[in-house]
């Protein structure tokens, strides 16, 4: 008997609408959307993906739509509305699945945006909404709702954490993430040099980062793409002489290079970071990753072996983890993503999910799906 798990599935990946694949604008979803292709393809499922012009997936194949792009979700207040641009791509995204669907066994949505939670009664083809960041707003808080009521098992998130910011926590799947650690190699001897790494925007709290490099003296290196100019500006005057160093936005490979010459990384966000990719990639270097206890990183990091959570925005905390990163084996970190967050264990999350979904729908045909 074929089981689900062994099935070969044919699966539709429709990226998100705020950037192409490639140009950071799209944050973790970008990787994680590369990352979730590698391993259904590893496993002989045949995937698909769908995403903005310009997009660029390491070497699959990409289906561009042309069209205006989503703005981004975050810092709009709670009450903010649904809005979209003329030409949406996120909207052509969207058409282009609906006229492909009965090709594939599942549609799996990575935006976060209203638009595909909406559409999901409208589709034959059970959609999978993988959702990337906790609550935000009302308006989007009630769709995620209302489609976690109406298809039970459709909501994935990536963290415990990050579920339990929406009120129907109970109905999301947590898939974690994964991640090919043959890209990642172990540095066991660090230069004395403190890491950053993210979307330069404020819900990111970078400038927690730069005043611990100012209060230590410990250089602190920053690479991620400057999503917001004035905010980037607004912490150079506010620290003119932190030993700081903008490096800019590296691919995968150039990135984990340099990232792994670093004592540690420092993750200081001031929101609820639904997983935080930065802390595997830096965790597979050997680089122990000092956060903030809030978000993915806190169910993560563990604190004391593989790094040190902090009491949230507390820099003299920070100030004192640093002091204590003696303690970290930088084997063990290496260690933590490898049993976890491998390709491997996110792929067999993610054949459980699909195979319970499909066969949920199963009991359900006739019904909605
Ligand atoms: N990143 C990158 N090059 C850089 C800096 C960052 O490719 O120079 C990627 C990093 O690999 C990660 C993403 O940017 O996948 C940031 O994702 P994360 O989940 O940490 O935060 P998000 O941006 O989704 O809030």
């Amino acid at each position: 008997m074929v089981t689900q798990s062994e099935k070969r599935l044919k699966i539709l990946l429709i990226s998100t609408s705020v950037g192409p694949l490639g140009s950071g604008i799209g944050g973790g979803v970008e990787l994680t959307l590369h990352n979730i292709a590698k391993t259904l393809t590893q496993r002989n499922h045949e995937i698909r993906i769908v995403a903005p012009g310009g997009s660029v997936c390491g070497s699959f194949p990409v289906v561009e739509i042309s069209g205006e792009l989503q703005f981004t979700a975050q810092g709009e207040g709670r009450d903010a509305l649904i809005a979209l641009p003329k030409n949406s791509v996120l909207a052509n995204m969207w058409d282009y699945a609906r006229q492909v669907q009965d090709r594939y066994d599942v549609l799996v949505n990575f935006a976060y945006d209203w638009l595909p939670f909406y559409l999901t009664p409208f589709f034959p083809c059970p959609i999978a909404h993988l959702v990337s960041m906790g609550s935000l707003t009302d308006a989007m808080d009630q769709i995620i709702g209302q489609m976690a009521a109406q298809f039970p098992g459709t909501i994935g998130v990536h963290s415990r954490t990050q579920a339990e910011t929406f009120s129907f926590a109970d109905h999301c799947r947590v898939i974690g993430n994964g991640f090919d650690l043959s890209l990642y190699q172990f540095c066991p001897e660090p230069e004395n040099v403190l890491g950053w790494v993210g979307r330069i925007a404020p819900e990111k709290g970078l400038e927690d980062a730069v005043a611990v490099a100012q209060e230590t003296g410990i250089p602190l290196k920053i690479w991620g793409i400057l999503q917001e100019v004035a905010y980037w500006h607004d912490i150079c005057d506010q620290f003119p002489d932190a030993p700081v160093s903008y490096e800019g936005f590296l691919p995968t490979a150039e990135l984990q290079h340099a990232l792994g010459k670093c004592r540690a990384l420092l993750m200081t966000p001031r929101w609820v970071e639904a997983f935080g990719n930065v802390v595997i990639e830096s965790l597979a270097c050997g680089v122990p990753v000092i956060a903030y206890r809030r978000g993915g990183p806190a169910e993560i990091i563990q604190d004391g072996k593989t790094g040190w959570l902090v009491e949230p925005d507390h820099i003299a905390g920070l100030v004192t983890a640093i002091a204590q990163l003696d303690q970290i084996d930088r084997h063990t970190c290496r260690q933590q993503v490898e049993l976890d967050y491998s390709l491997e264990a996110l792929g067999d999350r993610l054949e459980q999910w699909f195979g319970e979904l499909l066969a949920g729908r199963e009991l359900v045909i006739g019904g909605r799906w």
